[in-house]
Formats: C-alpha cells, sequence, structure tokens
C-alpha cells in the first residue's frame, strides 16, 4: 500500500520569523508517523529550517536541469541538496505558465534531480480552458507521458522517490476545488499512464492532489481511490492550517 504524502508548497511566502510555524508543523508531523509530511520552501528559507528542525523533511520548488553554470538566478540539485533539501518539485503550472517552461525542460529537471538523489515531485493539470472544452484528461495525460522522467535519473527514483501531483490550474488558489469525480476519473487515468510507462512500479508512484485543498475538504478528497495525499499551497502556511491536513491523512 502507498503511504499517504501531504507536502506544503510555500511558494513565494516565508522569512526566519515563519520558523516558529514550521516547527509546529513539524511536531504534528512527528505524531502522524503513518503519513509523509515535508514543505517546499523558498531557496532561501531551507538552510535555516534544517538547522532549526531537525527530523523534517524540505525541499525546494523548482531546480535547474544542471549542476552549475552561467544561469543567472537558478538553483541546482546538487546545491539543494548541499542547503539540506531532500526533495524537489519540478513543472508548477506557476512555472509552466510564468517561466514558460516546457515539458521536456520538466523531464529533464526530474531526471536530474532523481540522478542526483533528491525525491521529485512533479506537477501537471490543465487550465479552465482545456477543462471546458471537455480536454482535461487527454491534456494532463499527454503532459505527463511528456514530462515523465526515464533513462538513469528514472531508474535511481522511480517509483519510490517519485510523486505526481495532479493540480488543474483553476482550483489553485481559487478556493475551487475539483469534484471528487473529477479527482477520480483524473488520477486513474494517470494511474494508467504511469504504470504503461513503468510497469509494476507505475503502481507504487504517488499521486497527489492539489488546489485549495483545506481542512475542511481534506478527509473528503484523501477517501478518493488513486489520491495518495495532496500538495497544499495556501493552507500549508501556518500550523493552525497544515496541521488539521496532515492529521486527515493520518
Ligand atoms: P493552493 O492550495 O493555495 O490552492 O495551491 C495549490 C498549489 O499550487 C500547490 O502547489
Amino acid at each position: 500500500a502507498r503511504r499517504k504524502y501531504v507536502v506544503g508548497n510555500w511558494k513565494m511566502h516565508g522569512v526566519s520569523a515563519d520558523i516558529l510555524e514550521i516547527s509546529g508543523i513539524a511536531s504534528a508531523a512527528a505524531e502522524s508517523s503513518n503519513v509523509d509530511v515535508a514543505l517546499c520552501l523558498p531557496a532561501t528559507l531551507i538552510e535555516r529550517a534544517v538547522r532549526s528542525v531537525s527530523g523534517f523533511s524540505f525541499g525546494g520548488q523548482d531546480v535547474h536541469q544542471e549542476a552549475k553554470g552561467a544561469h543567472t538566478g537558478c538553483v541546482s540539485a546538487p546545491m539543494l541538496l548541499d542547503a539540506g533539501a531532500s526533495l524537489t518539485i519540478v513543472g508548477h503550472s506557476e512555472r509552466r505558465a510564468g517561466q514558460c517552461e516546457t515539458d521536456q525542460q520538466v523531464r529533464a529537471k526530474a531526471e536530474s534531480a532523481l540522478g542526483a538523489g533528491l525525491d521529485v515531485i512533479l506537477c501537471i493539470g490543465e487550465s479552465l480552458e482545456v477543462r471546458e472544452a471537455g480536454q482535461a484528461l487527454s491534456t494532463v495525460q499527454a503532459q505527463l507521458d511528456a514530462s515523465l522522467p526515464h533513462g538513469e535519473g528514472a531508474a535511481a527514483g522511480v517509483p519510490a522517490k517519485f510523486a505526481i501531483a495532479y493540480e488543474p490550474m483553476w482550483a489553485i488558489g481559487t478556493g475551487k476545488v475539483a469534484s471528487t469525480a473529477d479527482i477520480r476519473e483524473m488520477h486513474s487515468a494517470l494511474r494508467e499512464r504511469l504504470v504503461a510507462a513503468y510497469g509494476d512500479a507505475g503502481n507504487e508512484v504517488r499521486i497527489l492532489y492539489g488546489g485549495s485543498v483545506s481542512a475542511s475538504n481534506a478527509s473528503e478528497i484523501f477517501a478518493v481511490d488513486d489520491v495518495d495525499g495532496a500538495l497544499v499551497g495556501g493552507a500549508s502556511l501556518t500550523a493552525e492550517k497544515f496541521v488539521p491536513i496532515v492529521i486527515a491523512a493520518a
């Protein structure tokens, strides 16, 4: 059986004063021993968080596909590891849209991060236009197929260190959650693609849902087949909001 995985994505939020929230979240996570919990922080906060809070997993929100070089403003997998991170998100829709990242780049990032030893959460999800045009399933499946890691990087991390996050773009930060029927349909379609790509190992890859997850809807979402946890934005910023979501997964 797949262990539930609840991950906070702090996006561009968080300074040293927020360590108090992080330690509150880490204490609650330590009590929920059947759930894996992590926080993906701004790169500037990772090392401080690692030094201040022990026994908890921290990650980055993006990673460059190369280990080093002339890439102003970017952070590599060895740098994240050096800061004490154990995972990273790749392919978040805010980067696909805001930084014009392609499936091919996302795949290269996933392969590089897995090859370096980081756990990877690969994000996919459709826009409102695509959903309204009835093309959500085919679009997201194509996105998955094109951004899935293969080769040496994948061999190093799939399935144990690799997870997918299905995040419909219209549900992110809007308070509009996808219906459980839509989530079930999408996650089961994604499971099929993972098995097609990786064989039996595809059954062990965790598929998280993301998009306006909160204490009030988490239990219902976690009960859906093939939902193995959540990637949480706004509701991960404080212990008060995030801890009940962790408990709902336990
Ligand atoms: P919200 O939980 O704020 O909707 O954000 C979801 C998300 O984008 C997590 O990566």
